[in-house]
C-alpha cells in the first residue's frame, strides 16, 4: 500500500497551509477570547477552493475524495484548531444529503456550502440523547401533507448560522427495533418555530458556533425526508464513517502544531546553560509526539482510502478516531507541559491547542464509544 501523496494533493496540502498562515494567526487569539469569528474569511476559504472539496462536481464541488477534504483540514487545524473547525464545519451534513438525499436537496443544498452561500449544519443530540442516538426523542409528525416537527437539540454546531439543518427525528416511535424509529428531515432554519439559541462558555474552538436549537410545530413538506423512513440511525453510522475521518485529520494538524510549537520553544529556551532541546527528557518528548502523530496519521490515511476506494471499514474508522483524538491530548499536554509557566497562558499557542483538543475525544461519538465499535469487531 503506497500512501504517498500525489503531485495534486501535495498542491493542495500547499496551498490550506499557506492560506491558512496567511489569514489565521492575526485573529486566532481574538476569536478565541470573544467567542466570535469572521464570516469573510469563511467566504475566503469558499472562494479559494477549500471548502467542500469532497462534493461532487454536477453539485458545484472538486469532486475530490475524503483524503482531500482530510488534508485541508489537517493544514487549517495546524494553524488554528478554532478557526480550522468554524470554516470546515460548515459542510457538515453534506455527506450524509450525498449519500441518501434526493436531487432536489441535492441541488438546493449543496452547491450553497461550496460557494459560501449557505451553511449546513446536522442536529442529532438532545439535552438527554447523546452517545445513545437512538433514545432521541425530537419527533415528526405527519399531518395534512406535511412534517410537523418538535423537540430541542443541543451542541449543534452552526445551528445560528445554517440555512438548513437535517434534524434526526423520531418518526416510528412502534418499531420493535430501536435501530429504525428514526429520519433524518431537511428543516430550512427561517421558518417559523426553529429557534437557534448560541451557547457560551466552551473550552475551546471558540471561534466555532455552537447552539440549542428549539423546533415547535415546525412545519416542512413530506419530501424533506432524507433518505428512508426509520432509516435514520443506519444513515447516521453512514455518515459518520465519513466524518470522523475528518477529526482523525482535525487530530493530527492539532498535534502537529503542538509539536511544532514545542520544538520551537524548547529550541529558544534556556535552563541551566542550555536549550531545554538538548535534555534528553525534551528529546524523548519530541521523539514520541512525532512518532504517535505519525502512527495516528497512517491509521487515518488507510481508512480514508479505503473508503475513497468504496471500501468502508467501521473498525478500522472507529480505531483511528479514538487514538488519534488521544494522541493529540498527549502532544497538546506535553507542549504545555515543555513551554512551562509560558504555556498556562493564552499569549502561547499551546494554551490554545490544550482547550482545543478535548473536543476530539468527545464529538462525533465518544472514545469510549470508539472503543466500544472495535471491541465488538473482535470479539465478535
Ligand atoms: C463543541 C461541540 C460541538 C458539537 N456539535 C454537534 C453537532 O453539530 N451535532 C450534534 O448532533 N451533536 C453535536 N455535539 C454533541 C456531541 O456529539 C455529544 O456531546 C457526544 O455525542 C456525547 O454525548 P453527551 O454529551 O450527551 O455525553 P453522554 O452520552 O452523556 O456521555 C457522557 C460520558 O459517558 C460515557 N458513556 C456514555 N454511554 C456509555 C456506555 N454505554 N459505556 C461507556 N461509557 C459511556 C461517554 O463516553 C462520555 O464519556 C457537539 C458537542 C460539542 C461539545
Amino acid at each position: 500500500m503506497d500512501f504517498t501523496l500525489s503531485k495534486e494533493q501535495k498542491d493542495i496540502v500547499k496551498a490550506a497551509r499557506e492560506f491558512a498562515e496567511g489569514e489565521f494567526p492575526d485573529v486566532a487569539m481574538e476569536f478565541d477570547r470573544n467567542e466570535t469569528f469572521d464570516l469573510g474569511l469563511w467566504k475566503k476559504a469558499c472562494e479559494l477552493g477549500f471548502v467542500g472539496v469532497f462534493i461532487p462536481e454536477e453539485y458545484g464541488g472538486l469532486g475530490y475524495g475524503f483524503l482531500e477534504h482530510c488534508l485541508i483540514t489537517e493544514e487549517f487545524w495546524a494553524v488554528d484548531p478554532g478557526i480550522g473547525q468554524a470554516v470546515l464545519s460548515t459542510t457538515f451534513g453534506a455527506e450524509l444529503l450525498g449519500l441518501f438525499g434526493s436531487e432536489q436537496q441535492k441541488n438546493l443544498v449543496l452547491p450553497s456550502l461550496v460557494t459560501g452561500e449557505g451553511i449546513l449544519a446536522t442536529a442529532i443530540t438532545e439535552p438527554d440523547a447523546g452517545s445513545d442516538v437512538t433514545s432521541a426523542t425530537t419527533t415528526a409528525v405527519k399531518e395534512q401533507g406535511e412534517w410537523v416537527i418538535n423537540g430541542s437539540k443541543m451542541f449543534i454546531t452552526n445551528g445560528n448560522l445554517a440555512k438548513h439543518v437535517l434534524v434526526f427525528c423520531l418518526t416510528n416511535p412502534e418499531n420493535p427495533s430501536r435501530h429504525g424509529r428514526h429520519s433524518f428531515i431537511l428543516v430550512p432554519t427561517d421558518i417559523p418555530g426553529y429557534e437557534a439559541t448560541k451557547m457560551h462558555g466552551k473550552l475551546g474552538t471558540r471561534a466555532s458556533d455552537t447552539a440549542e436549537i428549539s423546533l415547535v410545530n415546525v412545519r416542512v413538506p413530506l419530501e424533506n425526508l432524507v433518505g428512508e423512513e426509520g432509516n435514520g440511525f443506519r444513515e447516521l453510522m453512514a455518515f459518520f464513517n465519513r466524518t470522523r475521518l475528518h477529526i482523525c485529520a482535525q487530530a493530527v494538524g492539532l498535534g502537529r502544531a503542538a509539536l511544532e510549537e514545542s520544538i520551537r520553544h524548547t529550541k529558544e529556551r534556556r535552563q541551566f546553560n542550555a536549550p531545554l532541546a538538548s535534555f534528553q527528557v525534551t528529546q524523548f518528548k519530541l521523539a514520541e509526539m512525532a512518532t504517535w502523530i505519525r502512527a495516528a496519521r497512517n491509521l487515518y490515511y488507510e481508512a480514508a482510502w479505503c473508503a475513497d476506494q468504496g471500501k468502508i471499514d467501521h473498525a478500522l474508522i472507529a480505531m483511528a478516531k479514538w487514538f488519534s483524538a488521544e494522541m493529540a491530548v498527549r502532544c497538546a499536554d506535553e507542549a504545555v507541559q515543555m513551554h512551562g509557566g509560558y504555556g498556562y497562558f493564552d499569549e502561547y499557542k499551546v494554551q490554545r491547542l490544550y482547550r482545543d483538543v478535548k473536543i476530539l475525544e468527545i464529538y462525533e461519538g465518544t472514545k469510549e464509544m470508539e472503543k466500544t465499535i472495535v471491541a465488538r469487531s473482535i470479539l465478535g
